[in-house]
Parts: C-alpha cells; sequence; structure tokens
C-alpha cells in the first residue's frame, strides 16, 4: 500500500476524500463568486486545511465550519478561536444545519459553502434539501460529473433524477471547471464549482413525494412512460391527465415532475383522510 501523500505536515486521508486545494487563483475565484459579506453566517463544510476559510476569514469577521477529521479540526482550533471559526467536529451527514440558524424564520439564513469531500457529495446534497428552508444559497466544489448532472436540461443523457430534484429546489449554474492539478493530492476526475440558490417558493415543500415519482419514473429512463410511469401513477391513484404516453422520463421537464409530485401528495393525502373516516 501506497503510504499516505503527505500535506502541509498531514497525512491526507481517503476515506475522507482529502483533496486539498492548492492553486491560490481557483480560491479567489470561489471566493469572488461567493461574494461574503459580513453580518451574512457563512458555514463551511470540510475546512480541511483552510484554504478557503482563511480566504472567506478575510472578507467576513466569523464563520461555521463542520470537520469530520479530529487532527484537521485541532489544527484550525489552534489558529483561530471561537470568536472567529465556530469550529463544529462532526459528521456533516448528520450535522443539524438548521440549529445555526435560529433566527431563520425570513430574516438571517445560512450561506453553505465547500469543496466537498467527492465520496459522499450525493447524499451531502440530498441531507442539505432538508434544511433549505434555514439556507439562503450553496456553492460547492463537485466532481464535474456530478456538477453536469446537477444542471442537465431534458433529453440529454446527464439528465436525471438529481437534476430534477435539485432544480425543483434551488436555481442551479455551473460557473467554473477545476482540473485535477489545482489539489494536493490531485483527484482522478475533473472538477466544478455549481452555485446553488434556493427557491423559496418552494422551500417548504416536503421533497418526499417527488422522490417516490422520480424514483418509478427513471427506473426505466428511455422507455415510454406508457409502460412505466403511468401504470404506477394510475396505482397510486393520480390523475395522468396531460400526459403524453408516448414520453420518456428523460424527457419531462422539473414542472411536469413537480406537478405529478404535487398530485402524488394530494392523492396520498386523500387516502390518510378516507382511511380516518
Ligand atoms: N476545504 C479544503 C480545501 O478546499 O482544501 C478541504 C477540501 S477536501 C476535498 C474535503 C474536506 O472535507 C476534508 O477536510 C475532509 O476531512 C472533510 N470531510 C470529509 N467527509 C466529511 C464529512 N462527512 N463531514 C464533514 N467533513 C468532511
Amino acid at each position: 500500500m501506497q503510504p499516505a501523500r503527505r500535506v502541509a505536515g498531514h497525512a491526507a486521508r481517503k476515506r475522507f476524500g482529502q483533496h486539498f486545494l492548492a492553486d491560490r487563483s481557483v480560491v479567489a475565484a470561489i471566493v469572488a463568486a461567493v461574494d461574503p459579506r459580513p453580518g451574512q453566517t457563512l458555514v463551511e463544510i470540510g475546512p480541511g486545511l483552510a484554504a478557503l476559510t482563511g480566504e472567506l476569514l478575510e472578507r467576513v469577521p466569523d464563520l461555521h465550519a463542520v470537520e469530520i477529521d479530529r487532527d484537521l479540526a485541532a489544527r484550525l482550533r489552534r489558529r483561530w478561536g471561537p470568536e472567529r471559526l465556530a469550529l463544529h467536529e462532526a459528521d456533516a451527514l448528520r450535522f443539524d444545519f438548521g440549529a445555526l440558524a435560529p433566527a431563520a424564520q425570513g430574516r438571517h439564513r445560512l450561506r453553505v459553502v465547500g469543496n466537498l469531500p467527492y465520496n459522499v457529495s450525493s447524499p451531502l446534497l440530498v441531507r442539505l434539501l432538508a434544511h433549505r428552508a434555514s439556507i439562503d444559497d450553496q456553492h460547492f466544489m463537485l466532481q464535474k460529473e456530478v456538477v453536469d448532472r446537477i444542471v442537465a436540461r431534458p433529453g440529454s443523457s446527464d439528465y436525471g433524477r438529481l437534476s430534477v430534484l435539485l432544480q425543483a429546489c434551488y436555481e442551479v449554474e455551473s460557473l467554473f471547471v477545476v482540473p485535477p492539478q489545482a489539489f494536493d493530492p490531485p483527484p482522478r476526475v475533473d472538477s466544478a464549482v455549481v452555485r446553488m440558490i434556493v427557491r423559496r417558493d418552494l422551500a417548504d415543500d416536503n421533497p418526499e413525494p417527488l422522490q417516490r415519482v422520480l424514483a418509478a419514473g427513471f427506473a426505466q429512463r428511455r422507455k415510454m412512460i406508457r409502460g412505466t410511469l403511468l401504470p404506477w401513477l394510475a396505482q397510486q391513484g393520480v390523475d395522468c391527465a396531460g400526459l403524453d404516453p408516448e414520453a420518456r422520463a428523460e424527457e419531462l421537464d422539473v414542472a411536469t415532475w413537480l406537478a405529478l409530485a404535487r398530485r402524488l401528495a394530494q392523492a396520498d393525502a386523500g387516502r390518510v383522510s378516507a382511511g380516518a373516516r
């Protein structure tokens, strides 16, 4: 087994997806895209060796950070006191982001930033969905392939469950691509930075019916929906009027999936109230 690569005296841990940003111009481009302002509540996921953290703290007096690696957390605590860096030594997959925005009722929501560990990025994005009522926006470095899926349009080969689920909840934009050489150690693939702004009109919707209808629809994405999604919807008691039976899941736009999720939620509610009678 190859020994772990040491970066600034730290043995990079593969299991935590540790690829540290080494290119200062990329760090500057991310911070410029975030454009943090004093008075905003910033949360960084996975600060690591603080490439982004240091630059963010040049622009705002304090921020929150969630780091799973005990050694890195100790280094960060030695560098900044809690009045500047509120460090949460925790797994972001289990972290209660909503608890950081006690005044979230409309005025004081979170801005979330991170060069995310690629091995957990999709579950982390889904986890953050549950907290989006407390969040304004997210800027993340991810595997480019994942960013391509997030921003994909109907009909493209990248368009799928993740595209619809996230576009239903956020305005998404791919900002720029980052090559492997920008990191130490370099990952095997290209990365990209994505901006995700929470859609306030839908921030209180429960994403669960949408997740169910997408799971049913995209199980066979290239088949006509008359043999896949339509029978499933009929079984759930959902009115399928207006859907072209010859369409394929990969061709249906986000508004159509959202409308189906709403009809599914109504059908569920109808069943619950009929059961209560
Ligand atoms: N932000 C630093 C940078 O840009 O150089 C480090 C980025 S590195 C790709 C990912 C960071 O996330 C590491 O510091 C890693 O320890 C941390 N991390 C990995 N899994 C995590 C998790 N589940 N919760 C919180 N932090 C995690």
